[in-house]
């Protein structure tokens, strides 16, 4: 028996169904079910939510959603010896979880979901942030999701509520941060995993705005800021010399010095230069 639910502990389940962690994979569950199910509770009030979950592995952190009170959970899992491990979770709490077998990066979960949905995943750290990027950057505005709760590497989390001049700071913190509030909620050192990785890991809650903090076109801020920050140690006024041959124009216009750097610029200052580009 554990704290929260009648299931088996997941040292025995892992044990059980023979999960050996596999590298390739990204595989470092979690065992301790408290710490699973407070990473769920960051999520906010689940009761009313389907829950989409990328990589339940054996299923410790589907457990602390669904104890948690999660309306239903979507968990999308690629290694099939978990398929068996899952399915006594199904059985638990009958109606609740819905497993599909598959590649996360290539299967369309919105047919599986009704909103309001909210995602919560310990991410394979192989494909973490393709999938931020993805949840970050969809056709409209807002997206299907109404939060996003994640375990990333500490430094990848750290790089999306990074804030300007640090070292930090860039394309992962202006995509995150303009439609989105994004926070570290919890730090989790290497042995909250087994096997325990070689980095520290960190859990971060993203919860989307209703529209951009900041009016900008998406594709021309995009461009701005990956070509700024391509070269993130040159002054913009070289940096962005390819975006446009008024550039320092541009930058006079939105009230940028030309010999600033990518990284001391805030977000306000790349959409007001973003308008300025699309002006022309
Ligand atoms: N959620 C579990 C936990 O917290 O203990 C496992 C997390 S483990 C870091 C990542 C999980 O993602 C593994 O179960 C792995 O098999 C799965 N995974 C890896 N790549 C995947 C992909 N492309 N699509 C879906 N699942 C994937």
């Amino acid at each position: 028996m554990t704290t929260i639910d009648p299931l088996p502990p997941l040292r025995d389940v892992i044990e059980r169904h023979e999960l050996s962690a596999r590298k390739s994979l990204g595989q470092n569950f979690l065992l301790d079910l408290n710490l699973t199910a407070k990473i769920a509770r960051q999520a906010g009030d689940l009761s009313q939510c389907d829950v989409l979950e990328i990589g339940p592995g054996p299923g410790g952190l589907t457990r602390g959603l669904l104890s948690e009170g999660a309306r239903k959970v979507l968990a999308i899992e690629k290694d099939a010896r978990c398929l068996p491990a899952l399915d006594e979770i199904a059985q638990a709490y009958p109606n609740r979880l819905h497993v599909i077998e598959g590649d996360a990066l290539g299967l369309d979960p919105l047919a599986h979901l009704t909103p309001p949905i909210r995602v919560a995943s310990n991410l394979p750290y192989n494909v973490g942030t393709e999938l931020l990027i993805r949840w970050l950057t969809p056709k409209q505005w807002p997206p299907y999701w109404q939060s996003l709760t994640l375990m990333f590497q500490r430094e990848v989390a750290q790089r999306i509520v990074a804030e300007p001049g640090s070292k930090a700071y860039g394309r992962l913190a202006l995509l995150a941060q303009w439609r989105c509030d994004a926070r570290i909620v919890i730090n989790l050192p290497p042995e909250a995993f087994s096997p325990p990785p070689k980095v520290s890991s960190a859990v971060v809650h993203l919860t989307a705005l209703s529209e951009p903090r900041f009016p900008a076109d998406f594709k021309t801020l995009e461009r701005l800021v990956a070509t700024a920050f391509n070269q993130r140690r040159k002054m913009l006024r070289s940096s962005l010399k390819s975006v446009s041959p008024d550039i320092e124009d541009h930058l006079r216009a939105a009230g940028l010095k030309s010999t600033e750097r990518a990284e001391q610029i805030p977000l306000e200052g790349f959409c007001a230069l973003a308008r300025e580009v699309a002006k022309s």
